[in-house]
């Protein structure tokens, strides 16, 4: 037996659950299943929610709850259960009562399990949105926690906190529900409080310069709350630590990019003053230069630029774009530009080729639709250095690709163009600048996080002259007036975009409502007109002769799908239709809309949707509220930044930027929207211990260094590496 303190709390800290009161040999398997292995692993095993009495409502207010988007929790007992059948079907109703009243729930699915699951008379809470259901304000397959006779209930009462365990069919099935994990928990904490634990990671100055509840103090809280006040520190540490460690991650792959060795590009010359003096047919906007400046003081350094051009939809990024391939081709390297569908990179290539021909660089264009033959001369134009500008699509970073200089990469429109794809992108050569550019405006909470490895340019201004977008919602009933608006554009000389929801581009029945509206308008409502079709399930060439027809007049109104969401640009388009417009999200809607407004013209935004989503006292449902409430703020702004926050805030950071793809470790406990300061702090901390001991060598890093091996292993051997 050693009498090292400091190893006896290294033993409490990775002895096996199974060893703690309560747990035994096969709840501690299911809790391996759940990840759980060690008694520090089950203390970090964090509450999912805490059900607080703020969020606590009476039965009797259930139906001020009806058309509140939140979740709601009812605590009481369980009165009666009962199920009964239509057809096949089963259902199963279970009635909540408290002392102001009783609360039907119901559930459709799995009737068989939840019947074994209550017992009349128990103390439960149930937490949900309420729902109109048979006339009454319901709960639609609540969640729900059973809760212990007399400490829950007592709790309640009295105004404790009650947390709520994540749970596995796995952990239930071995009696670790919610109340189950509260008394395991409760030996745990016992025995670390006893034991002590291993040391705080976090070092004295950061917890003292963040003002961060100490680790001992905090994994008590976390679990056994004492008061509000108490458990929001707690949480407070413990969103600090893991935001710590994203950032430490990215502070890691920053300085490991900023010591790399690039290539020094030279100061722009004769190619560039000839495109901005002579060709463009327009002045550059103050923000383009200053973006452009950004950029230059970048890739002038031996070090791999790693930037991030965000500008809204029409801001002219693709020039931007274009000025710096335009250096790189005169500092003797080859620039490739990827965009994100065949479509898009087709249209570049026609826009920016038509520069690169009068200054006498070669260009060329890779997509994946192109014939073997025509391939092979285009690969063999790379490796040769012959081409000096590619435009292509990911077929660009496909393997058989192979670059005599690869000296700058451009990724169009990608914002979902995660750590790791960068990395993979840099491999095409020997540290390439790199220049990602996004419409989609990220709020700043993420371009610390998933692009936090990043700098960033913003272009914050429109070119002149535009006229901005009038943006109206419609309904069925005004479709004729709707129409003849059209007509009246048309005769004047403008282009119109019809466009139809199509979630899924495979989706049948809605393909098939779009070509048969496409069928009826040319033939009908529009006779006379030139009528175009486009979706995605056409061929690229049918696609871009399409695109191409469209671009040169010979299409006076474009039915589409979402293919035409990103980044085309025919300044002449000025009408954008959007049919069902309830069914799209927002920054999709942004995007469609940022497709006219290009041109010196007044444009319009014509939103068509079902009357019910027109007045507010028609509204019977609560996607109905929600489509109402969307569909509004898009009318009311154009603004960009203002869409995607609000609809970050709808949609979660998940689906919205497709995290999961960022090659980052996942957040549990911090809300990359709620906890922006913490976010600001940990970024600062774990920065400075970067740039302090970069290695993590210093003894007052040791247990961050060691955390970063055993939590992070993956992402951190990852950046390691590279
Ligand atoms: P995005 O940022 O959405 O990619 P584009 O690069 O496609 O925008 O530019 C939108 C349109 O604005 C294009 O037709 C482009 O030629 C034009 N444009 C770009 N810069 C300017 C400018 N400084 N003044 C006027 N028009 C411009
Ligand atoms: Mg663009």
């Amino acid at each position: 037996m050693t009498t090292d303190p400091f190893d006896v709390k290294r033993r409490v800290a990775e002895m096996e659950v199974q060893y703690i009161k309560g747990v035994g040999p096969k709840r501690s398997e299911a809790l391996a299943e759940a990840g759980v292995k060690t008694a520090l692993d089950l203390l970090y095993y964090f509450p999912r929610k805490y059900l607080d009495r703020s969020r606590i409502l009476k039965i009797r207010d259930a139906h001020s709850a009806l058309l509140l988007p939140d979740e709601v929790t009812f605590v009481g007992r369980i009165k009666s259960i009962y199920q009964s059948r239509k057809g096949a079907r089963r259902f199963l109703f279970i009635t909540l009562a408290d002392e102001t009243g009783t609360l039907r729930c119901v559930w459709f699915n799995g009737v068989q399990y939840f019947i074994r699951a209550f017992k009349e008379g128990e103390p439960v809470a149930f937490s949900g949105k309420v729902t109109p259901y048979q006339d009454r304000p319901c709960l639609i397959h609540p969640e729900y926690d059973h809760l212990e006779e007399e400490s829950d209930e007592e709790f309640l009462h009295t105004g404790g906190i009650i947390p709520v365990y994540p749970l596995t069919e796995g952990l239930k099935q071995v009696g670790l529900d919610s109340r189950g994990f509260r008394k395991i928990m409760r030996n745990v904490v016992e025995l670390a409080e006893d034991y002590g634990l291993p040391q705080d990671a976090m070092s004295k100055e950061i917890l003292s310069v963040n003002s961060l509840m100490n680790l001992k103090e905090a994994l008590k809280a976390i679990h056994f709350p004492e008061n509000e006040q108490q458990l929001k520190l707690s949480l407070r540490r413990f969103k600090f630590e893991e935001l710590f460690y994203l950032q430490l991650l990215l502070a890691i792959r920053r300085n490991a990019i900023r010591h790399a060795s690039g290539i020094s590009m030279r100061d722009s010359g004769e190619l560039v003053r000839r495109l901005v003096n002579d060709l463009l047919p327009f002045k550059l906007t103050g923000s383009q230069k200053k973006v452009l400046n950004e950029i230059l003081s970048d890739i002038r350094l031996a070090h791999p630029m790693h930037r991030l051009l965000q500008g809204d939809v029409g801001s002219g990024k693709t020039i931007v774009a274009l000025i710096t391939m335009l250096i790189t081709v005169e500092s003797g390297y080859q620039a490739a530009f990827m965009a994100p569908t065949e479509i898009l990179a087709a249209q570049h290539f026609a826009n920016i080729r038509q520069y690169l021909d009068l200054l006498g660089v070669q260009s060329a264009i890779l997509v994946g639709g192109q014939k073997k033959s025509e391939r092979g001369q285009i690969y063999h134009d790379i490796e040769t250095g012959r081409a000096s500008v590619v435009i292509g699509t990911h077929a660009i970073i496909q393997e058989g690709v192979k670059f005599s200089n690869l000296g700058l990469i451009v990724v169009d429109e990608q914002h979902r163009f995660g750590v790791v794809q960068r990395m993979a992108l840099q491999e095409k050569g020997e540290n390439p600048h790199l220049l990602v550019m996004t419409a989609t405006p990220i709020p700043r909470t993420l371009s610390l996080t998933i692009y936090g490895d990043l700098d960033v340019s913003v272009i914050d201004e429109m070119p002149t002259g535009r006229k901005g977008i009038k943006t109206a919602l419609r309904g069925e009933s005004h479709r004729d007036k709707v129409y003849k608006f059209i007509r009246e554009q048309v005769l004047a000389g403008r282009q119109v975009f019809i466009v139809y929801p199509l979630v899924n581009e495979t989706e049948k029945s809605d393909l098939k409502a779009a070509t048969q509206s496409f069928v009826n308008l040319r033939d009908e409502t529009f006779r006379g007109f030139k009528v175009g079709l486009i979706h995605g399930q056409m061929t690229e060439t049918e696609k871009n002769d399409v695109m191409a027809a469209f671009k040169k007049n010979a299409i006076n109104i474009l039915v589409a799908t979402t293919v035409i969401e990103v980044g085309i640009d025919i300044p002449n388009a000025t009408v954008m239709i959007i049919e069902h417009a309830e069914r799209f999200g927002l920054s999709q809607l942004h995007q469609l809309r940022g497709r006219i407004g290009r041109g010196i013209h007044q444009s319009y935004c014509i939103l068509m949707t079902d009357d019910k989503h027109l007045d507010e006292k028609k509204i019977q449902t609560r996607e109905d509220a929600a489509a109402y409430q969307r569909l509004k703020l898009f009318t009311s702004t154009t603004d960009g930044f203002k869409i995607a926050e609000y609809d970050l805030m709808l949609r979660g950071p998940g689906e919205f930027f497709g995290t999961k793809q960022s090659g980052l470790p996942p957040l549990r406990l911090a809300d990359l929207m709620k906890d922006r300061d913490i976010i600001v702090q940990a970024r600062k901390s774990a920065f400075h211990v970067a740039e302090e001991d970069p290695h993590l060598r210093d003894s007052r890093h040791a247990g961050i260094r060691e955390v970063l091996e055993k939590n992070y292993k993956e992402s951190f051997e990852f950046l390691q590496a590279s």
